[in-house]
């Protein structure tokens, strides 16, 4: 039963980003199945999944090709490694699909097994290439504040998530400058460009006081997701393509969200005009049916890399068959259903136009959508554009509220957030949005009690 299911849960289970005592006192939520944008829960609810699972889940739940091409991959082979000399066929096959999906300058990929797995490979990939390079000073990576790069110890460095640093010990060598959050951050009277430009130009600020010689690579996410759905105005990017054009520094993106069509198109660099060197992955590229991630690296990079012997990095799972062969059934699938254009042409305006309107309700500053990421930032001044004081607890109240009725968003500090799987349909989005309408009128009426 549910309870006996939450009491072992509540003995034995110690969750991911959470407060485990609290939850415990209130039970967990039990997921048992899922089908297309609809999860159930061991109540019987029916929930619909605004977030793609934590935005992964693109092709939607269900997809029998997937199980299918993994159960017959795993009869076949269920394990080999791709260390030393070996390697096997849903490796190959996947390298080079990557390779024909990726912007021309990728041809090659380092397979980890997850997100922050694949940062962490970004960093020792970026620091033997300037070895390599005979520019061993080259060591420090520039971030964004509150920027999500993964968990383990090196990529929560990466990322600028303070309360991330507050709780481990943060590698040497990693600089964080300012988001582009235009609502949260402009100043009185800036414009959106304005704000854009000086932002990117703290990239070059950065890079003149610490020295050239000394900066590495800038990371960034096209839109940075966990941070809470940031996308930067119109002028930031092609400035930060600029300085990076400019200076001798990688650029790298970190597509582990906004990659395979969440933006609508593959990925996110493409919608930004942006050229990375180095291109992160993970999450959507099996749609989260098996762990896998990967790392691209632009050509001009891989030819300094196969100058310098042995790398020696790599993991027991790096492109593990089952996971390859996940990855090649869910890229079949956004191929066949032509899930990108679908995104860009379709269900993305779609969203877009009816999520704007969310835009006139009084608790709302500002409602961002890109394809099919977007966001909601709940003020209590929409024309001050202040801030809630005690932050985040309007954003956990309103996240509960949008549970309670069956819709899953995601709050990060008072930013309501979606992602919702690309197959999502017109319906399906009437509702998502009705929902968190919902969600938003029982927030005011709360907090005027
Ligand atoms: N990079 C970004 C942009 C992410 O959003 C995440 C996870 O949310 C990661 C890296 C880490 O990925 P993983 O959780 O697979 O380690």
């Amino acid at each position: 039963t549910t309870a006996e299911l939450r009491a072992l849960d509540a003995a034995h289970h110690l969750h991911p980003f959470s407060d485990t005592k609290a939850l415990n006192e209130e039970g967990s939520r039990i997921i048992v199945k899922a089908e297309g944008v609809w999860l159930t829960d061991s109540d019987g609810n029916r929930i619909l999944d605004g977030m793609s699972g934590l935005w992964c889940v693109n092709v939607g739940y269900g997809r029998e090709e997937i199980v299918e091409a993994v159960a017959t991959q795993m009869r076949e082979l269920p394990y080999y490694n791709t260390f030393f000399k070996t390697t096997h066929k849903p490796a190959i096959e996947l390298a080079a699909k990557l390779a024909e999906l990726t912007p021309p300058q990728f041809n090659r990929v380092f397979f980890t097994g997850s997100g922050s797995e694949s940062n962490d490979t970004v960093i020792k990939l970026v620091r033997r290439y300037f070895d390599i390079k005979e520019q061993p000073k080259k060591k420090i990576i520039i971030s964004r504040r509150n920027a999500y790069h993964g968990s383990t110890v090196a990529a929560g460095s990466l990322g600028g998530m303070s309360p991330m640093h507050d709780q481990s010990a943060v590698i040497p060598d990693v600089m964080h400058i300012a988001q582009p959050y235009f609502w949260g951050e402009a100043r009185q009277g800036e414009t959106p460009d304005e704000f854009g430009l000086r932002t990117a130009r703290a990239l070059e600020s950065t890079i003149d006081a610490l020295g050239e010689d000394r900066i590495a690579a800038f990371i960034a996410e096209p839109i940075q997701g966990a941070g809470g759905v940031i996308v930067p105005p119109a002028s930031y990017w092609p400035e930060i393509a600029r300085i990076c054009r400019e200076r001798d520094i990688l650029f790298i993106s970190d597509e582990v969200i906004c990659g395979f069509g969440r933006t609508g198109s593959w990925f996110g660099c493409e919608t930004f005009g942006t050229q990375p060197d180095i291109l992160v992955m993970a999450k959507g590229i099996t749609s989260g049916y098996m762990p896998l991630g990967g790392v691209m690296v632009a050509d001009r990079v891989v030819d300094v890399l196969l100058q310098g012997g042995d790398f020696n990095h790599g993991y027991t799972y790096s492109g593990h068959p089952a996971a390859c062969a996940a990855a090649l059934a869910n890229l079949d699938i956004m191929l066949r259903e032509k899930l990108v254009e679908r995104v860009a042409n379709d269900v993305g305006p779609y969203l877009k136009a009816q999520w704007s309107t969310l835009a006139e309700h009084p608790l709302v500053g500002e409602a961002p959508m890109v394809g099919l990421v977007g966001a909601l930032e709940l003020t209590p001044d929409k024309i001050g554009r202040t801030k809630f004081a005690d932050v985040g607890k309007v954003g956990t109240m309103a996240r509960d509220f949008s549970f309670q009725n069956n819709l899953v968003m995601r709050a990060v500090r008072d930013r309501l957030i979606i992602a919702p799987p690309l197959v999502i349909s017109h319906g399906e989005i009437d509702e998502l949005v009705a929902r968190a309408r919902k969600t938003l009128d029982a927030t005011h009426a709360e907090l005027k009690r």
